[in-house]
Parts: structure tokens; sequence; C-alpha cells
């Protein structure tokens, strides 16, 4: 079964800390391509400052030199919030039920998982990859029905991602890189360069297009 990674975030903008995760989850899992899929509209975040196309611009910039990762705009051709489920029924009608859909995210996200539209539902399309994000101050502890949801679906086995195209969850330990797009963000407003955090094209595009002013 063919393995398929997806990331999905407001990538506003990419950086390291979401590349260096893509590459080390394709390595270890032996993903056959990761998906990178900018969100148009985050359902659980105020509009981002910058347009999904400039984002999705700098995702293309980010990604085009890995021939595993692919930039995949499918959620900027939708209108309304942006959410996860729609996105993966879509990936299912494109890619059919033969292949094995890895939802990555980071501990952030899974801890706000249960404010997912259909979150439940997730699982029936994907297998969910977890990483651990670091210095994570708001860090709080899991909500009792995500305990559940993690106990049910659990797997520590990586081999058991390709016996089923959906339905695990499975915890992976990457580097720690403590990057933020909130924190680069703050970098382009102070006028410091958030250079070694992230691609030098992405940051030569932000600045011919005057964006984080
Ligand atoms: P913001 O600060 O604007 O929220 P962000 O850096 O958190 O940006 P997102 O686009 O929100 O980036 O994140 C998309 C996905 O990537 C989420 O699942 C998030 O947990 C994960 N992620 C982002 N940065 C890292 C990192 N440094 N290490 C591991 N996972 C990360
Ligand atoms: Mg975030």
């Amino acid at each position: 079964m063919r393995l398929i990674g997806l990331l999905g975030g407001t990538f506003n903008p990419i950086h390291f800390g979401h590349l260096r995760m893509a590459q080390e989850l394709a390595e270890v899992l032996s993903l056959d391509e990761v998906r990178f899929i900018p969100s148009a509209n985050p359902p659980h975040k105020t509009a981002p400052s910058v347009s999904a196309k400039h984002r999705a611009n700098m995702v293309q910039l980010a990604v085009e030199n890995n021939p595993l990762f692919k930039l995949d705009t499918r959620e900027l051709q939708r209108i309304g919030a942006s959410y996860t489920i729609d996105t993966l029924t879509s990936l299912r009608h494109e890619l059919g039920n033969n292949v094995a859909l890895c939802l990555m995210m980071g501990s952030d996200a899974f801890t706000k998982l249960n404010s997912w539209h259909r979150w439940q539902e997730l699982l029936n399309f994907c297998h969910l990859i977890l990483v651990q994000r670091p210095n994570n101050r708001t860090k709080q502890p899991l909500v009792k029905e995500l305990e559940s949801i993690l106990h049910q679906h659990y797997t520590q086995h990586s081999e058991d991602l390709t016996s089923y195209a959906a339905g695990y969850i499975h915890m992976q330990a990457i580097t720690e890189l403590d990057i933020s797009s909130t924190t680069i963000r703050e970098t382009f407003k102070r006028k410091l360069m958030p250079r070694y955090l992230m691609p030098e094209t992405v940051i030569n595009y932000i600045q011919a297009n005057q964006l984080y002013v």
C-alpha cells in the first residue's frame, strides 16, 4: 500500500520546523510523498494577515527542490472554512481506498483536535502521526475524549500504517525544532532576519512582496 503524508497548516509562513518534520517522517515511515496543504480559511484562527495565494506560493518555493514534497492547493479552491474532513474526503475520491493517508501534526494541534469539524470521523479517512512540538508553553493535558481516542487507535508499530488505509494513531520522535510562524512574523516586524529558520527563497519572497512589514 502506498503511504502518503499530509501536512496541513496556515504556513504563515512555512519554516524549517514544518519541512524538517516532513522530511524525517517521510524517511522513517517510508512515505511515498508528502503533500503540504495550506489552509485557505483556517476555522480556528483569525483571518491570516497574508493571503492564501501568497502562503501557497511560499510553500511552493519551499518544496520545489524536494521530489518527495508537493504543494496541494485544494483548500484554496473551496469557499468557506477549510475543514480537514472535506480535504480528506476529496483526497479519498482522488486517490481511492488503496493508499494509506498519514495526517501529520504537532502536539499543539492534537491537543485541540476535539474542536475540529466532525473530528470523530477523521480516523475513518486517515492515520494520525503525532510529533512532539518543543517548548509548548500552552501545554494542556489531553481532554478525556482525546485520551480515549488515542488509547483506542494507538499503535507503536509504524508497519501497521501500511496494513490499513486509515485508523491508527502513531507517535514519532523527531528532531525538535523550536520554530514557529508566530515568532518569524514577529522577527520581520522587528526588522530582524529569520535566516536559518526557513528557506532563503521564502525570505526573499517575503521581502519582495513586503509581507509581515
Ligand atoms: P503559527 O505560529 O502561526 O500557529 P506554526 O508555526 O504553528 O504557525 P502552523 O502552520 O500553525 O505553523 O502548523 C501547521 C502544522 O505544523 C501543525 O500541525 C503544527 O503542530 C506543526 N508544526 C509547526 N511548527 C512545528 C515545529 N517546529 N515542530 C513540529 N511541528 C510543527
Ligand atoms: Mg500553529
